[in-house]
């Protein structure tokens, strides 16, 4: 392998490794030799459908965004970091000029350049160029597989800490405990949750979920016959309330609802049982269009909000509760793979299980010429 070996997407499940130019950086750049990258469920999703809603595959591109390593490179006017840091990589570059940008939502710019996203280029290579205010220096006490996990836990961030403005001793339910639900758990665990309730189907992780931040969980119920998903809904709620003790007021209440799951009946679910003036918020994504109940949450007056990746002081703030070791990023890692074995990394994360029957929860690959276990 020679100077930029790059994972290049060309067609649905049609990926090749190609030797890409060393990119050459601007004043206010800086270059990044990548060392991990975690793979999520978007850049599975690219590799299978070639598209993510109006997001499409039209030109090869290069995978992954979930990335951390060793800044070899640094424009003129780049202050915060030097060649050798050790950095996290926020892979969204954005425009600093609309409307969005201006009043601090950047996340929602139309013009974002974000790191395998079509047209876009991702990260899974050797070299990768970056605006330097977008590459965070890591504590000693983090490695570079942590520095990786600071995209997903600055979604979880985005979610908890700043969409819905979380506050200690405030309750909590997320449905769906994959990765970004269980960051999501600790990032309200780690901002004084008194409850993290984790809910999901699948009893293994909720298992895993209370021994990492959930205080509670809860295994919702399977389908009657003949029941229709509203109805189903409405049983689970109930259900989860006398199980949990849960109320629409008092101490008992469930201040926030979060959905990592994109599930319509644990939508549904969440907004049955979200307290009176409590908040919802999706960061799931699965069925684009689903039923809820309206009336209620009009009557209830339930925040409902949507949050998307992450924002100014996102990435900050998820590294420091990392660093101050309120956050373990470890027990989340549960596989790693040789840059060579990239595919394998992908064929895991969409099977959900490696071949010896061991879940994923989050898969690393490594850089190019990186050893597994060079942390
Ligand atoms: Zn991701
Ligand atoms: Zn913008």
């Amino acid at each position: 392998m020679s100077d930029n070996p790059s994972f290049v997407l060309r067609a649905v499940e049609d990926v090749i490794y190609e030797d890409r130019p060393i990119p050459e950086i601007f004043d206010d750049e800086v270059l990044v030799e990548v060392k991990k990258t975690g793979i999520c469920g978007s850049d599975v999703h690219y590799l299978a459908h070639g598209r993510i809603a109006d997001f499409v595959v039209e030109k090869p591109m290069v995978l992954g965004h979930e990335s951390a390593g060793i800044v070899s490179k640094v424009g003129k006017k780049v202050k915060n970091v030097k060649a050798g840091d050790r950095v996290a990589m926020e892979p969204g570059a954005t425009c600093r000029i609309c409307e969005d940008c201006k009043r601090g939502k950047y996340e929602l710019c139309p013009d974002i350049i974000f790191a395998a996203t079509p047209p876009y280029d991702g990260t899974l290579c050797r070299y990768y160029r970056i605006p330097g205010d977008l590459v965070y220096k890591l504590p000693d006490n983090l490695t570079l597989e942590d520095g990786a996990m600071m995209e997903p836990l600055s979604v979880a961030v985005h979610v908890v800490a700043n969409i819905a403005g979380f506050r200690s001793n405030q309750t909590c339910v997320v449905f769906g405990a994959g990765p970004v639900g269980l960051l999501c758990m600790a990032v309200a665990k780690a901002l004084g949750a008194s409850r993290v309730i984790a809910v999901d189907i699948v009893q293994q992780r909720l298992d895993f979920a209370k021994n990492y931040a959930a205080t509670e969980t809860y295994l919702p119920p399977s389908f009657q016959q003949g029941e229709s998903r509203m109805e189903y809904s409405q049983r689970n709620a109930k259900q989860m309330r006398e199980q949990l003790g849960i109320e629409d007021r008092g101490p008992n209440a469930i201040d926030l609802v979060i959905d990592a799951s994109g599930a319509e009946v644990s939508i549904q679910t969440g907004i049955l049982i979200a307290r009176t003036g409590g908040t919802y918020v999706q960061v799931g994504m699965g069925a684009p269009e689903v039923t809820i109940p309206i009336t209620l949450l009009l009557v209830k007056e339930i925040n409902f909000k949507g949050s998307f990746r992450y924002g100014p002081g996102d990435y900050a703030l998820a590294i420091a509760l990392a660093g101050q070791g309120k956050i373990d990023l470890k027990p989340l890692i549960t596989h790693r793979f040789a840059f060579t074995d990239a595919i394998a990394a992908f064929n895991t994360t969409k099977a959900g299980k490696s071949p010896d029957g061991k879940g994923v929860i989050k898969a690393i690959i490594s850089g190019p010429d990186v050893p597994l276990n060079e942390y």
